[in-house]
């Protein structure tokens, strides 16, 4: 068979594969992987499963499953989280059935996990795509989460703290995003998105 004619059987297929976004919190992953949920039909946000109190402005099942330790630790002992983590003190974690129905459809799935997941889900999905985003300084790190005001004093001192300890492992993903401005921020994550549709393994596995 002519080696190019595998290309014009119906081979050339939508991909579906996880997009792992991390880095420290503030940096504006959440806000990065909303607006690509936004922009893009098909990619999915993978909702996590969180002992954290709800803020004002989230909603259960959109932004999280809230769910409280017995529940959460319930989800583990059935091996339904694909990878847990506990960031500032409370458990985050990301269930099958938030990711792989969705895979399975033909939908990417893009997740906002910290560093630890980040490492864990490398382990899930070695295929996946793995973007790390950082603020432009600690200082607009800072900033960002003062103005968010969502957290107490206290809370937001431990946050501060833990992003210098979460950007050490930025050498482990594929791509990095400085989050000066949000809509710069989104079309370099578009970009590299509409790169990974591309690649051949993908489009023609084995290839
Ligand atoms: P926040 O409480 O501000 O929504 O999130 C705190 C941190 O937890 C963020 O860095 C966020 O990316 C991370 N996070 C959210 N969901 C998950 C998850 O399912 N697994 C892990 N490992 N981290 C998560």
């Amino acid at each position: 068979m002519d080696e190019s004619s595998i290309l014009f059987e119906g081979r050339v297929e939508r991909v579906a594969y996880p997009i792992v976004v991390t880095g420290p919190s503030g940096a504006g992953k959440t806000s990065i992987c909303k607006g690509i949920v936004g922009d893009c039909p098909d990619v999915a946000y993978s909702v996590s499963a969180t002992t954290r109190p709800r803020r004002e402005d989230e909603v259960t099942g959109r932004d999280y499953h809230f769910v409280d330790e017995d529940r959460f630790r319930e989800l583990m002992g059935a091996g339904e989280l694909l990878e847990w983590a506990e960031v500032h003190g409370r458990l985050y974690g990301t269930p099958r059935f938030s990711v792989v129905p969705f895979l399975e459809s033909g939908k990417k799935v893009i997740m906002d996990i910290d560093v630890q997941g980040g490492a864990s889900m490398r382990k899930v999905f070695p295929d996946g795509v793995f973007v790390f985003v950082i603020p432009p300084s600690m200082r607009i790190l800072e900033e960002r989460l003062r103005n968010r005001g969502t957290e107490s004093e206290e809370v937001l001192r431990t946050r501060l703290r833990n992003a210098r300890e979460e950007t050490r492992s930025w050498r482990q993903y594929d791509y990095l995003i400085v989050n000066d401005e949000l809509d710069v921020a989104l079309d370099r994550l578009k970009s590299i998105i509409a790169a990974e549709d591309s690649r051949l393994r993908r489009l023609i596995p084995g290839s």
